[in-house]
């Protein structure tokens, strides 16, 4: 089995954590029980205790049309969809041009800008536990319950690729800080808006060590100057806490935390 040593504190988009060795999945059989998938770590944060991580291999990275349909490998950035869709007139993917991450992170997270969300157009995934068509997923709003490996995704082909929707999503993103981040932090509760609810708790532009609740855009838990994770722990804890006590509303974190300690149950200081 390969491996590859990452510094996390370059990898991921939020600048956090440390050399690490990550194993590359070339094959299902690859696969170790315990071990974590990433993708490019744009959702991710990186603790100082993390399980044993794996990646897929750059042999997943790949789109292609056949059979009418696009083909699209779960390693794929989705700044390399983009582009292919531009070239070839596609339409339905202009969003992925202001959208960090690769298809497998995408297709898991269902991840999108407002309603245009990745599995608007899906058809079926191929996973280390076979095909599954859309249909056999639940999924919703930043949802979904697939736990095994995405190693390709096929979705429908639709021509006319829309130069206006690019504007369209980069005015979108105009409200949102340049410093280094993993996304927006919390999942909007329904019918609110997490960032509404850190403001009115008095936490937009709080500051612990180099880690920042963004003055720009408050779900934004910013890096910075040379942030950790502690740092980035205390000031999530310390929203999940505060907008409970004042509005009963339990921030549900869309930002992995990938860290023994606040892994799936084994997550007490983060659950009311
Ligand atoms: C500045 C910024 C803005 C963002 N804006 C948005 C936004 O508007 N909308 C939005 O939805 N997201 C947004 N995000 C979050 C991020 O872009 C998405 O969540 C993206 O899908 C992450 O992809 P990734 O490959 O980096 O996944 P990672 O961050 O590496 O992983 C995220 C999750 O996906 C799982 N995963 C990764 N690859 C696979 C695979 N092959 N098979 C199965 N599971 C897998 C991981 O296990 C993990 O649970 C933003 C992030 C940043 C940094």
């Amino acid at each position: 089995m390969n491996s590859k040593q990452v510094n996390f504190s370059k990898f991921s988009s939020i600048k956090i954590g440390d050399i690490l060795d990550v194993t590359l999945l070339k094959n299902c059989k690859d696969f170790v029980k315990d071990s974590y998938l990433i993708g490019s770590c744009n959702n991710i944060l990186i603790g100082t205790q993390p399980p044993p991580l794996i990646k897929l291999d750059k042999k997943y990275d790949y789109i292609k049309i056949e059979n009418n349909q696009l083909k699209i490998g779960g390693a794929t950035p989705s700044g390399k969809i983009a582009s292919f869709c531009k070239k070839n007139n596609l339409t339905n993917f202009e969003f992925l041009s202001h959208l960090p991450g690769t298809l497998g992170g995408l297709v898991f997270m269902n991840a999108g800008l407002k309603e245009y969300e990745i599995f608007n157009n899906l058809i079926s995934i191929k996973t280390c536990n076979g095909i599954k068509q859309k249909d056999e997923i639940e999924f919703g709003y930043r949802f979904t319950n697939i736990s095994t490996p995405i190693l390709e995704a096929s979705f429908n082909l639709e021509y006319g690729f829309k130069q206006n929707k690019i504007e369209l999503f980069k005015k979108m993103r105009a409200n949102q800080p340049k410093n280094p981040s993993a996304g927006s932090c919390f999942k909007n509760p329904l019918g609110d808006y997490a960032g509404r609810l850190i403001e009115s708790v008095g936490l937009k532009g709080r500051r612990v060590g180099g880690m920042e609740f963004s003055s720009i855009h408050a779900n934004f838990l910013v890096n910075v100057d040379n942030g950790k994770f502690d740092d980035a722990i205390f000031l999530i804890q310390e929203a999940q806490k505060k907008v409970y006590e004042k509005f009963n509303i339990w921030l549900e974190c869309e930002i992995v935390i990938l860290d023994k300690r606040y892994l799936g149950d084994k997550s007490p200081l983060l659950k009311p």
